[in-house]
């Protein structure tokens, strides 16, 4: 049997190593490898994230899927309005950015979440007529996974995210009230399903909710049933408008790619 103390001490060792990652292991740039103090040497910052590199494409304004015309919403959202009103990405989850991610989620490259922060206040700034929220909240984990990382990288890129935009962060708005199995590993009629009643609002922020606008943050966003259903609990809870806010963005045709 297990020792109760066990998962403490387990999580107290992963804190500290991810500590000890941060302060002691040698810098390296995350794309090339190089020595250097930052998380990305200029060279590559220059090459894969300067200005320009992220064409600026037209998207969904209410899920950020990529257009091909002028219209302001996709076929999809006209045909089923998602629980949330807004998304702004800074980018399609590809090269190399998906290989970031993959660094902060997976190594626990914590010092890359500033750094998606500034480029998602970046593609905030550049989306035309955004409303601002009045809050933000970071997409929770479940408790398992939450021992199991150490980290929720949402909670990473939403803290620098939220002071950039200068707005309060409410890192215990939402629970998820059961561990659901991850999307990747579900069958796609199942996914939303395994989603459902998987969020609940915090009883204590329950008034905070009454009539306000929240702000969702990610790191990404695929079929969008994971910010979706925590934008219908934000709605049954009173909000009355919700945004997402990710770093990157699964086109579709990617999405059925993976067997979606
Ligand atoms: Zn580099
Ligand atoms: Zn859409």
């Amino acid at each position: 049997m297990r020792h109760p103390a066990t998962p403490r001490l387990e999580a107290a060792w992963r804190a500290l190593r991810l500590w000890l990652g941060a302060s002691v292991l040698p810098a390296q740039c995350a794309l090339c490898g190089i020595g250097c103090p930052e998380v990305l040497c200029s060279p590559c910052r220059v090459q894969y994230l300067g200005q320009g590199w992220e064409q600026a494409r037209s998207r969904c304004r209410q899920c950020a899927n990529p257009l091909a015309d002028v219209a302001t919403l996709c076929g999809r959202c006209l045909r089923q309005r998602p629980a949330y009103d807004a998304t702004i990405t800074a980018f399609d989850y590809a090269a190399p950015v998906d290989q970031l991610l993959l660094q902060l989620k997976f190594g626990a490259r914590l010092a890359l979440a500033p750094l998606f922060a500034q480029l998602l206040y970046d593609a905030v700034q550049r989306q035309p007529g955004w409303q601002r929220p009045q809050l933000l909240c970071p997409v929770p984990l479940g408790p398992a996974r939450l021992a199991e990382r150490g980290f929720n990288q949402a909670l990473e890129i939403a803290r620098p995210l939220a002071r950039l935009l200068q707005l309060p962060l409410q890192p215990r708005l939402a629970q998820r009230v059961r561990d659901t199995r991850a999307q990747s590993g579900v069958a796609p009629q199942e996914r939303q399903a395994n989603l459902a009643h998987a969020f609940a609002i915090a009883p204590e922020h329950g008034a905070l909710l009454h009539a306000c606008h929240v702000g969702i943050v990610d790191d990404v966003m695929s079929s969008g049933h994971t910010v979706n259903a925590l934008a219908a609990a934000c709605k049954s809870a009173g909000a009355a408008r919700v945004s997402i806010f990710v770093v990157a963005r699964t086109p579709p045709r990617w999405i059925t790619d993976m067997h979606y």
